[in-house]
């Protein structure tokens, strides 16, 4: 039995970096292998989305792994459900314990912005790694990677948010990156178009949300 998203994941891999893509490959091997489910939501970001991240807080630098093809950002998932406060569990210390292992950083490691989403592959330093072998000395040669990728269905955090009409502020984002147990996004049942809805912890029924609640 397969993880429920496993071709998103392999869809969203297929857009990194070429050594990064060989690290995340052996990585989600390795899960897929363990038995060990997760939502691989988004790798390569555009220029664009990073600067709208910075500007909303969501992210503060523009010197972005994602940038370049070399981060990928995760979250825990069971079936069709994921959740933001899983990332303590055992089965993803292991997930991340292996992604060290094969050469990753940790966010979640970082001390003064911590991001439990996110894993990023050093390779020779920031930009070094290559696109089918040519290394991306220009955004805009990323931006025709990224154009020319297979369409995936990648949503990230923020994208979703703001699908929801919901301030992706520190405040609120830490609330679904597992600073705080308030919040869960059900794929469950909500899940019908690209936007699931946001729901409060202890609501849910086997998993999910009451049938379409949406509680923010
Ligand atoms: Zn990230």
């Amino acid at each position: 039995m397969t993880c429920h998203y496993s071709s998103r994941n392999w869809a969203n891999i297929a857009k990194l970096a070429d050594n990064t893509k060989a690290a995340a490959t052996k990585l989600l091997k390795w899960a897929e292998q363990e038995k060990i489910d997760v939502l691989i939501y988004e790798t390569l970001r555009s220029k664009a989305q990073q600067e709208e991240n910075v500007r909303k807080g969501a992210s503060q630098t523009m010197k972005s792994y994602h940038l370049v093809g070399q981060a990928l950002d995760f979250v825990p998932a069971k079936g069709t459900a994921v959740n933001w406060n899983g990332y303590d569990e055992p089965s993803m210390k292991r997930f991340v314990a292996q992604a060290k292992l094969l050469g990753f950083q940790w966010g979640g490691d970082w001390k003064s912005f911590i991001d439990k989403p996110h894993l990023e592959y050093p390779h020779r330093g920031y930009g070094s790694d290559t696109f089918s072998g040519t290394v991306a000395h220009s955004t805009a040669t990323v931006a025709s990677v990224k154009n020319s990728a297979p369409a995936g269905n990648s949503l990230s955090v923020v994208d979703y948010m703001k699908s929801i009409g919901l301030d992706n502020s520190m405040t609120n984002r830490k609330k679904m990156g597992g600073e705080s147990r308030d919040f869960q996004l059900c794929w469950n049942c909500c899940a019908k178009s690209s936007t699931p809805c946001l729901f409060k912890s202890g609501t849910e029924q086997n998993g999910s949300c009451k049938s379409g609640q949406s509680e923010v």
